[in-house]
């Protein structure tokens, strides 16, 4: 928030602002109502007007919904009559399998595809989001590569590809395509729940998420067919939720550390809340840190447990390790609440059952470094924050996996035996805060909403590399976003014609030691002495965390920008291409579903008859046998007493008939 005005002050032509900072602003009056909150309303002086009409224009139609996009669950939530409604999925759970499964007829998303792990894990495929926006050589993907029973293999630019066989052809899926597929499932649980179309979604990432993951995401959200509002950081959505519920949107101010641990990652984040106003001081942790890193460990452990008692190595079947690895999540889930836990699979390997116990004393030495990791960046985001842990008012937990024992207590020790706050659901706040951001951005009315402000940073410090090795850092970690800095840079040698601006993400000095996000050349420079051309490189983070970086040469006017980091980036055409493919599934899985919805029908159709069938013929067998009966025993009755019994019979069968008649239009219709 804090420099998105700076840059309108620097550049006085309003009509240069930032596109995705009007998105992000696009309720005016909270815009400003905010920025006069926030005393930093001085620092900014625009032109109000030519804002306002560009942030009405920026105005959202239908609803906007709040997606936690997990890397094990999903979430979804939108805000309805003044509270935010988290919506069931189809099969009535309040989270979703972040899963997609293919057969040799059909695609599957969710709790179907969760499933199918046990009976084809190969075309079974998640932990998308340990894989979105990164390279394929990224020593994590390499890692993560050894636990998945789907494959993966080197695509285009160093992306990581996904391997699935869907109607008994092999695709490659990128990981924004996967991710995409589960949009889409939250976006139809949306609808199905609206009864119209959702376009605009509010998407939460780690706040600790890259770049190049951030606009992944967006890819994503672009190839479902959503128009993403917002890249929200998920601490950021879990302490909304937060405020919200301790109605401390208004009380004076408080340091709150909100700790998410879920299936993949790990965040840390240290907020001062203050008249509604949710700033984070630092941030810490880890994409790659999570529930199911505790499951490896247990899998490996009881991998070479079935090694050593039967002689057998299952490292090499995904079947058997798939179901091993559903057993140990279970296992992990019930030591939470118990001392002890057991495993029973039957039939494991060549026929071989698995029976063992697991402690919870066991399960926390397995695990003992990851939780003390975390712990380490709990002290580093303080140490940035420069807080000492006396003053943090309350830790809150989010994450399915801050449900274990030991790291509740570890956390607890740390902060002197501090209660912690366990208030908010830690499966649904975050989805919950992306609801009220979307309805934020949505320009809704509510007072107790309005009254938000969430001010993200970036968790990593920015710098380039002019071809010297060393890096000037540009943005340091833990700058409020959005935010722009310009550098004012120079040839190294007498007529140099050309400058390679590398960009990087990290806190060493030397190159090397960070990770390169991209680089270009800047091309023109006219012949003078070094030192001589005026060059000047801009960073703008926008609120979604994402970098733009362009250069200029003052003299010649000649410019270059890296819009995006080229980490495998998918390209305009790729995504067109996805987008199109995604239809087809579209329209495949709407085949199915109809194909499905027929059979269904008829099959209850061919029941529903056989059964009243059976139940009429029996009533009329019954009626014809007590008449023969009768008959038999008044063989000299009268004309008018077989006519009265003639009519009685005729009366039962006609009406069992007109009932069927009845039934059959009902059956029908
Ligand atoms: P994500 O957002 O990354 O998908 P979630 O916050 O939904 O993750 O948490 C899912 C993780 O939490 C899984 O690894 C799951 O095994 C773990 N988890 C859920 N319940 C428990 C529990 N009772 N004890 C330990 N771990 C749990
Ligand atoms: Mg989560």
């Amino acid at each position: 928030m804090t420099l998105v005005m700076c840059s309108l002050t620097i550049r006085s032509n309003p009509t240069i602002i930032n596109p995705q900072t009007l998105s992000y602003f696009c309720s005016f009056e909270h815009y400003f109502y905010r920025l006069h909150k926030t005393n930093r309303v001085e620092q900014y002086n625009s032109n109000h007007i030519a804002l306002h009409k560009a942030i009405m224009a920026g105005r959202r139609e239908g609803p906007a919904i709040g997606i936690d996009l997990g890397t094990k669950y999903c979430c979804v939530g939108i805000w309805q009559h003044d509270h935010v409604e988290i919506i069931s999925n189809d099969l009535g759970n309040r989270t979703t399998p972040s899963y997609v499964a293919f057969t040799d007829t059909e695609r599957f998303i969710g709790d179907a595809a969760l499933h199918r792990v046990a009976i084809d894990p190969v075309n079974t495929i998640f932990d998308a989001k340990r894989v979105i926006g990164r390279r394929f050589s990224d020593s994590s993907v390499q890692d993560d590569m050894k636990h998945w029973p789907f494959k993966v293999i080197p695509g285009p630019g160093d992306r990581p590809m996904i391997v699935g066989s869907y109607k008994g052809e092999d695709k490659h899926f990128a990981a924004e395509e996967i991710s995409s597929m589960i949009l889409t499932k939250m976006k139809e649980v949306a609808e199905a729940y609206l009864g119209s179309t959702v376009k605009n979604a509010v998407v939460t990432v780690p706040a600790y998420f890259s770049d190049s993951q951030r606009q992944a995401t967006i890819d994503a959200g672009v190839i479902a067919g959503l128009n993403i509002m917002h890249i929200m950081n998920e601490p950021t959505a879990a302490a909304i939720s937060y405020g919200l519920d301790k109605n401390e949107t208004s009380i004076g101010e408080k340091n709150v550390l909100v700790f998410d641990l879920g299936a993949g990652t790990f965040d840390v984040t240290l907020f001062t809340i203050e008249d509604g106003i949710f700033e984070v001081k630092a941030t810490a942790g880890d994409t790659h840190l999570g529930g199911e890193d505790f499951d490896n460990r247990m899998v490996n452990y009881f991998v070479k447990e079935f090694n050593r008692k039967n002689k057998k190595d299952i490292s090499g079947n995904p079947r058997a390790l798939a179901k091993l690895r559903t057993a140990c999540e279970k296992a992990k889930r019930a030591l939470s609440s118990a001392a002890r836990s057991t495993i029973t699979i039957d039939s494991l390997y060549d026929g071989v059952d698995f029976n063992t116990t697991i402690t919870r004393t066991d399960f926390e030495e397995l695990n003992m470094d990851l939780f003390r990791k975390c712990m380490k960046a709990v002290k580093n985001c303080l140490i940035d924050a420069k807080m000492d842990k006396i003053y943090v008012d309350d830790v809150v937990l989010v994450g399915g996996s801050t449900r274990i024992p030991k790291v509740q207590q570890l956390l607890q020790d740390f902060f002197y035996g501090k209660e912690l706050c366990k208030n908010i659901n830690p499966d649904e706040a975050v989805a919950y805060g992306a609801a009220v951001q979307a309805a934020i951005l949505s320009g809704e009315s509510n007072k107790k909403i309005q009254e938000i402000l969430a001010l993200d940073v970036k968790p990593l410090s920015l710098g380039l590399d002019t071809g010297d090795g060393v890096v000037r850092e540009m943005i340091k970690r833990n700058t409020t976003l959005p935010t722009m800095k310009e550098y004012a840079l120079s040839t190294h040698s007498d007529n140099q014609s050309s400058m390679l601006i590398q960009v990087y993400e990290g806190e060493r000095t030397q190159t090397r030691d960070n990770n390169l996000l991209g680089k270009f050349r800047l091309l023109g420079i006219l012949p003078a002495p070094k030192g001589v051309p005026q060059i000047t490189v801009r960073f703008d983070i926008c609120a979604n965390g994402i970098l733009d970086v362009s250069a200029e040469d003052k003299t010649t006017r000649q410019k270059h920008k890296l819009t995006t980091t080229n980490n495998g980036r998918l390209s305009k055409e790729e995504i067109e291409k996805m987008v199109q493919e995604a239809k087809k599934y579209k329209c495949d899985d709407e085949g199915r579903k109809k194909k499905a919805e027929a059979k269904n029908a008829l099959e209850k159709y061919a029941y529903n008859i056989r059964n009243m069938v059976t139940d009429k013929k029996q009533k009329i067998d019954d009626a014809i046998d007590q008449t023969i009966t009768w008959l038999d025993g008044n063989q000299l009755a009268e004309v008018d007493e077989f006519d009265d019994k003639r009519a009685e019979l005729e009366s039962i069968c006609n009406r069992i008939i007109m009932e069927n008649m009845k039934i059959l239009v009902l059956l029908n219709e």
